[in-house]
Order: structure tokens, then sequence, then C-alpha cells
């Protein structure tokens, strides 16, 4: 039997004061860890991680904006691209979801595996914000992952919506390859070019959603070798999603998720993964959907984690 994986999580996660109706269903991080917490097999698991630091952040993003963002001088206009009004605890949940993304990355070279209950900013640039993400979590993760030592990194990014920000910003670096899986016709409504970009078809079902998966994977891992994945596991591609626009269920999204987590095992490669987007109003409901990351792990060390 594998160690089973570390997993991270901070109460802030949750703590955001959103306006009403607002649709970033915030309360999710809080539901899924108390479903693992339930759970004997993962209760033990929890992890701390620290906030992300300035100069971590700045390994990716503009001093001007970062300095900006921290003291809420971000124009309206700005901040409405990003679709959070500013406030002191959205800053520190951004800064410790990033810090716990980092923290994941460095447990998974130690375990083989970890998870975020967080994470997949992917929307966010050098320069802004934007889609709810004010720092690009992965980016920075992989950058301080360089710094102390890694080689190559595999940013698979699996959420709905392309990772725009993380294909540009590492558009000129060749030693961090990204890769995006995505809804052709969903948001950013203008694409940028990945290392590898899927477009996916709206109302795409299970069977050829998987199969893209499991060949851009199997080739990317074997073209690349990289020393590190950092996934994006995010379930807006699952049928019941508010603003995903495909139709894959929740057995599509375990089998994918244990597509990308078996790859890497199967090769050897340490993989972190971050839980990334979903949005349904049933929150109940949406944390059965991100828990399904957790069973793929928990089946690839042996173990069962309900359903
Ligand atoms: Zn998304």
């Amino acid at each position: 039997m594998s160690r089973l994986p570390p997993l991270i999580y901070h109460p802030c996660y949750s703590e955001l004061q959103l306006p009403d109706r607002h649709r970033y269903p915030i309360g999710k991080y809080r539901a899924l860890y108390e479903l693992l917490l339930s759970q004997s097999v993962a209760s033990h698991c929890f992890v701390d991680a620290p906030a992300a630091t300035i100069a971590q952040l700045a390994l990716v993003h503009d001093r001007r904006y970062i300095t900006a963002l921290i003291n809420g001088e971000l124009d309206a206009k700005k901040m409405r691209r990003i679709g959070f009004p500013w406030s002191e605890t959205l800053l520190s949940r951004s800064l410790q979801s990033t810090g716990g993304t980092i923290h994941t990355a460095a447990l998974a070279l130690k375990n083989g595996i970890a998870i975020h209950l967080s994470g997949g900013y992917h929307h966010a640039f050098a320069e802004e914000g934007s889609g709810f993400c004010l720092f690009n979590d992965l980016a920075i993760a992989a950058k301080v992952m360089q710094q102390q030592g890694v080689g190559k990194i595999l940013i698979f990014d699996c959420d709905v919506h392309q990772g725009d920000g993380t294909a540009v910003i590492f558009a000129e670096d060749p030693s961090i390859i990204t890769a995006s899986l995505h809804g052709e016709k969903n948001f950013p409504a203008r694409k940028q070019q990945s290392d590898w970009d899927i477009g996916l078809e709206n109302q795409l079902t299970d069977a050829p959603y998987l199969q893209a998966v499991n060949e851009s994977i199997q080739y990317l891992l074997h073209l690349h070798q990289p020393d590190l994945v950092i996934y994006d596991a995010g379930v807006d591609i699952h049928q019941n999603d508010d603003l995903g626009l495909l139709h894959i269920s929740t057995e599509g999204v375990f089998q994918r998720d244990l597509a990308v987590l078996g790859a890497c095992k199967m090769a050897n490669i340490p993989v972190a993964a971050v839980i990334g987007g979903g949005y349904q109003r049933d929150i109940t409901a949406l944390s059965q959907v991100h828990l399904q990351l957790f069973r793929a792990a928990w089946q690839l060390a042996g173990e069962t984690l309900g359903k």
C-alpha cells in the first residue's frame, strides 16, 4: 500500500463575505473539508501551509500589480474583471491559497502526490487578475519549485476554462509546459496559446472526453518527461455545472482524475493536484463532485474513500 496523500487546507478559503447571489460557491471548500474529515481514511491527512510571500508572488507578477492589490488600490475596472470586491479577507485568502499550492507542490515531491483543497487561479496574468483569480498559484508554485531545484514542470489544466493566464506567463519558457483541455466556446472568449490546447465542444460526453484526457497526459508525459506535474482538477466539466457547458458525469470526473494521477504514478512523476473550478448552487452536490479527485488518489494508494 502506498502512503496516503497529504491534504492542504485553510479555513479562510470559505470565509470570504460575498454579495448575495454572487455566483462564486465560496462555501464549497469548507464543505469538502468536512466531507473528508468525516472519513476516517482521510481525516488524519490534513496539513497546514504558510501563506505566500511577496517575494514568491514577484516570481510571476508585476510589482506594481502586487502593491496595488495589497493596498486595495487597484482601479474599479480591474477589480470588476477579477469579479470579487476588494477586502482584507480577499487578499489574505488569495495569499493563503497561493501558499497552499506552493506547499502542495513541495509535498508532492516528497510523497509522490499531494492535494490542495483550493487553487487553480489560472486566469491571473502577470499584470492583472481576471475571472475570480488574483494571483496565479499554479505559475507561482512552478517558479518556486524551480528555485528549489526542480527542472521541467508540466501544468496540466483540466478545468473547463482555458488556463489563459498560465499560458501567457510561460509562453517563452520551455522549462514549464502548459497544457489546457477546455470548452472551446466558454470563458475566456479570447483564448491564448498554451503549449498544448484541446478545445472541447459543448455537451461533450464521458467517452470522447476521457479519450482526449488520456491521450493528452500520456503523450505529454512521454514527450516532456517532466520532474513534476501540477494538475488542475477543475470539476466545472460536470453535467450539472452552472458554467461548464459540457456533459461529463460524476463517474467521468472520477475516471479522468484516476487517469491523470495514475499516469503520473506509472511514470513515477510527482503530481500536485488542486481542486480548481466548480460552480453549483447546491454546495453538498458540488463537494461530492470535487470528492472524486480524492477517491481517485485513495484508490491508487490501495484505500477506499466513500462515494
Ligand atoms: Zn473554471
